[in-house]
Order: C-alpha cells, then structure tokens, then sequence
C-alpha cells in the first residue's frame, strides 16, 4: 500500500460535520445529494448585492439543480428565473414563480411558446428563426434579443458559449437581420442578453458588459440589459472565485458613463447558476471497494471504488472537473488522522468514469492526498451543486437517480427529491410483442 506523503493538500468539508454524513448514510442510504439552505440562502443574498448603477434583477439559471425545494428558497431571497427550455419554465411556475417572473433564453425554441408567452413570459431570441417564429405570432410585442458578442470565455471549450465557435445567441454582425425582424413583425427590443461561458474570465466578461452596452445603444427601446451567468466559483481549496464587488464596479461605472450620454438609465440583469450553488451541495459516497494494481513504482495506484460516479457527477469525466473529495471513517465518525493518495472511481462500467481525473484531461489518471479509509468508510464529493444531481448520466448501468436532501438552516434533514426505484426506470419501456423478437 502506497505510504502516505505530502502532494497536494487535503481537501476538508465544507457545510456538514463529519458525524452528519454518517447520519445522512444511516437516514438516506448513500449516495444522497446534500444542499445547505444557509449556503444557497447566502450565496442568494451576495448575488443580490450586485454593484448596479440604475436596479438589479438576479435570475437563477435554473439548470443548474432544478429541484422545486432549491427554486423556492430562491423565489423566498426575491431572485426570479433563467430558464433554458420551455420545461423549466413549466417547472419553475410548479415552484410557485410567475410566468412573468421568468425570461427564457434556449437553444430549442419550445414549440408550446405561444402558450407560455401569453401567461407572461420573457423571451431572449436567441436566433433569427426564434425571433421570426415570436415576431409572427405576437406582433407588436416586446421582446429580447440575446447576442453573441463576438468574444466568449468559459473555464474550459465546453462551457464557452460566446465567439465564432458556439451557436449560442445571434451572431453581432446579423444585428441589421435582426433589426429588419424586428420592423417587419414591429417588435419592441426592450432587453439585450449576453452570456458567453461558465467559469469565464472577469475580464473578458467586463470587456462583453461594454460590447454589450454598445448593442444597446443600437436599440432606443431597450430598457434592460442581461449580462448572464458565469462567474467563477473555487471548488477546490486552491482554485479563485470570482468576487462579484470587484468584477462588478467597473460595469456599474459602464452603466453610469452610458446614462450620462445617453439619457437612458439601464436596468441590471444578471443570471449565475453556479455561483448560487457550486458549493451548496455534498454527495454522500460509500468507498464500496477498494483494490489495487500493483506497486506504485511500475505504475500501480490504489483505487477507491465509489457507490456513485459519472451517474450522480458527471462533471469531471465531461470537463476534467475538480471536485474536493473528503473521507470520513464509518468507525470513528471523523476525517480519519492518515494521509493516502488514491485514485477514486465511479460504480460505471466505464474506464472514463474517474473522479479524479488531470487537471486539464479527463483521460488522465491522477491520484489525490486524503484521509485513510477502507471499504464502507464514506467519501464526500463536495462542490457537487451546480451541474451534478441537474446534468448527470443517470440510469447508465441502471443505477437508480440518487435522492436529495436539504439540510436547514436549523440542521435538520428534509428529503427534497426521492431515490428513484427500478420500476420507475422501466415505467416508460413498451414491451416487443414475442413474434416480433
Ligand atoms: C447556463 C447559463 C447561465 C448560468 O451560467 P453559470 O456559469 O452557471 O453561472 C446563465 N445564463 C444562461 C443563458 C445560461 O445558459
């Protein structure tokens, strides 16, 4: 067994004590999703302080864990909606948000939209089609029109979504296009929206605010601009988040300098999933096995074997993303004394389902410093709220979706979202009649 030594620091909880996560496994049975309402309730109240010059809207980009528990907590702090398809909008008004409180930006235009809109929703055509189908239904109506600036910036090429490599937005240069749209149908520009990445660098996302401002200054009628998501959130110990005071002021003044010249006070929007939830959320693992391929000197690793993986957070087989993992003993109840480097894999039949993979390559193999543990000891994956229980590869191999738990602010344990049954993966299956297989 390899000994322990220094390599990178270990990783610590973030929001549970190590005894809860023993409670949670007893409770709930592992793996289970755990948010901290304090953390979103908190994370809430910093988006809400966003440096603004003339009002501030925060939308929660709803992707990011759509769960109804986590969208109320929201619609409590005062935060309104990002939806990225028309089901999220449907899913949002089942949380209790207005129609009109939501603003829909997609790459899939939902073909029910008409229905949507009429009950008050906000749209951002987000291609000259969309905004041809919106203009020929609702004539005369007001609209958004979400651009791409010509620059993007995202932690890695997946999460770019700005620039001449993503589709996302209507490219700057068909502003005259959709401009003609516009008269042709007599649609009202009443907000410009820009996203272009997650994880983006601040200053390539203050450069888009001042490109930005400049397609508003395109469009008279527009009362608002939507700034989107993207702020980058530390999930490791070692990595940055994004001080939204700091990478705000300057666009403020941006707006401040725009009103002067032009008269026209803009409103604020912004839209962070990640930021209101990266850090809001731990799965509770159980190390279910642990093997090893020989001496580490002809290139053998000890391998912890999770009871989850690329089923619950796919995120690091996708992007090569770095999750904190954290080991608790089963006998102790606490992070154990001892150090050992290991390499944690998820429960897939799959060699691409690693939880630690290379920093900047989702092939490579890399081992990680933590607490010592056994088989049934538990490992935490923390950093696990945004784009985990929302975006993962459920049901490969049949494994059931994971449940979700909120612990609250007073430290008690709600089950916001059943584990899924076997049955419920099959419900949907149509039986083959017998001649025809
Ligand atoms: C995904 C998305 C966001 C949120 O991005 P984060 O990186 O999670 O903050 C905001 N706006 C739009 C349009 C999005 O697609």
């Amino acid at each position: 067994m390899a000994a322990a030594s220094g390599g990178p620091e270990r990783e610590t909880l973030r929001f549970l004590t190590a005894r809860e996560c023993v409670d949670v496994r007893t409770a709930h049975g592992t793996p289970t999703y755990v948010y901290d309402a304090a953390t979103l309730k908190a994370q809430a109240a910093k988006a809400l302080d966003f440096p603004n010059a003339f009002g501030l809207t925060v939308r929660y980009a709803m992707k990011a864990s759509p769960n109804a528990a986590i969208l109320k907590i929201f619609r409590n702090a005062g935060l309104k909606i990002d939806a990225s398809s028309g089901h999220e909008v449907r899913r949002a008004v089942r949380a209790g948000f207005d129609h009109a409180d939501c603003s829909l930006s997609t790459q899939e235009f939902p073909e029910f939209f008409e229905e949507l809109v009429k009950k008050g929703l906000k749209v951002n055509a987000c291609s000259l089609s969309q905004l041809e189908a919106f203009g020929a239904a609702f004539p005369g109506a007001e609209i958004g029109l979400r651009f791409n600036p010509g620059l993007g910036s995202g932690g890695t090429g997946k999460t770019n979504v700005g620039g001449p490599s993503s589709s996302f937005g209507i490219w700057h240069e068909l502003l005259p296009e959709a401009r003609a749209i516009c008269e042709k149908h007599g649609l009202k520009v009443v907000r410009i929206h820009t996203h272009i990445g997650s994880g983006s660098d601040p200053a390539v996302w203050q450069k888009t605010s001042g490109m930005s401002l400049d397609l508003c200054r395109e469009f008279p009628t527009v009362e608002t601009l939507n700034l989107g998501g993207g702020y980058k959130v530390g999930r490791m110990a070692y990595e940055k988040s994004t001080d939204l005071a700091v990478v705000g002021a300057p666009v403020k003044a941006l707006f401040e300098a725009f009103a002067k010249e032009t008269g026209r006070e803009l409103r604020l929007e912004i839209e962070p999933g990640t930021f209101l939830l990266a850090n809001s959320c731990a799965i509770v693992c159980t190390v279910q096995d642990k093997v090893t391929t020989g001496a580490a000197s002809d290139g053998g690793h000890v391998f912890l074997k999770l009871d989850a993986g690329m089923t619950e957070v796919l995120r690091p087989s996708l992007y090569a993303a770095q999750h904190p993992l954290v080991t608790v003993s089963a006998a102790t109840g606490k992070e154990p004394e001892g150090t050992e480097k290991y390499v944690v894999v998820g429960h897939c039949c799959e060699s691409g389902d690693l939880m630690t993979p290379g920093p900047d390559d989702a092939e490579e193999i890399a081992e990680r410093a933590m607490g010592e543990v056994e088989r049934g000891d538990l490992l935490v994956v923390e950093g696990a709220g945004a784009y985990c229980a929302g975006m993962s590869g459920k049901n490969y191999n049949s494994f059931p979706e994971a449940p979700e738990v909120m612990r609250t602010a007073e430290g008690t344990f709600h089950v916001i979202r059943k584990k899924q049954s076997l049955e419920q993966i099959m419900a949907n299956e149509v039986e083959l009649p017998d001649d025809a297989c």
